[in-house]
């Protein structure tokens, strides 16, 4: 798979062509942005950490059923994945209340919910990604009502699937965001990925923070965190 021109630059990852249209090559940074785009750092070696994280839990959830656009980890930071069209939502679960749910209802972060909730926001820097429901969704034609139904499907099943293997190695998964997109033949699959940087993630036993919260709140201790996050599901 040859790599060619790069075709856009994210804040986090960059994306390639490559000589076969239906396939790119995602590229991790270490370059860390908050607050779109107002606060950036950079956090050593986090490309790598979240290059090998993504593939990982990506296989996981590919293993059970899930779609996704992962197709084959070329290196430390790069990995093929399938072209697709982003569905301009970002798709938030939380299990556990913490950051901007916290704050917009005003209760304290560690509330554990009897059940998962679900929110989109509209993909749009620009607006700052403001919270959107399914029907301004549907409104704008950002998707059609039987994409949302599977968006949100995936995305229940995505939570209990990484629920459960986060668990597993002492990991409480608190909320994340997931993005999807369109293959051309119009078939809804899971893209970008899951990571530190879109993950907030807690030790089960001391609740520390093992995310890039450490950043946004200048808590220290970043990139052990990510490292630890790491070991903990690859082992190294
Ligand atoms: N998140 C993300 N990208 C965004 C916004 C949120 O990956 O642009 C993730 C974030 O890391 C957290 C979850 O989605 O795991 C919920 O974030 P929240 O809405 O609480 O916003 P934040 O407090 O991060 O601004």
């Amino acid at each position: 798979m040859e790599k060619r021109e790069q075709m856009y630059e994210g804040k986090a990852k960059k994306v390639f062509a490559t000589d076969d249209d239906s396939l790119c090559i995602v590229s991790y940074k270490d370059d860390a942005t908050a607050f779109n785009g107002e606060k950036r750092g950079t956090i050593m070696g986090k490309g790598v950490i979240n290059n090998r994280l993504t593939n990982r839990l990506m296989r996981l959830l590919m293993d059970n059923g899930i779609p996704t656009h992962f197709v084959e980890e070329l290196s430390e930071r790069d990995t093929l994945v399938r072209r697709v069209s982003i569905v301009p939502l970002e798709v938030i679960i939380r299990n556990i209340s913490a950051g901007s749910f916290a704050k917009r209802y005003g209760v304290e972060e560690g509330i554990v919910f009897a059940r998962p909730t679900i929110e989109f926001s509209y993909k749009n820097d620009e607006l700052g990604d403001p919270l959107m429901n399914s029907y301004h969704a549907l409104a704008l034609g950002l998707a059609t009502e039987e994409e949302i139904d599977t968006i949100k499907a995936y995305s229940f099943k995505i939570n209990e699937l990484l629920k459960a293997f986060l668990l597993e190695h002492g990991i409480e998964l608190v909320d994340f965001k997931l993005e999807f997109g369109r293959l051309p033949d119009g078939t809804i699959v899971l893209a970008d990925e899951i990571s530190p940087d879109t993950c907030r993630f807690w030790d089960v036993e001391t609740h520390e923070k093992l995310d890039k919260d450490r950043f946004r709140r200048d808590l220290g201790g970043v990139e052990d965190a990510y490292q630890e996050v790491m070991r903990r599901i690859i082992g190294d």
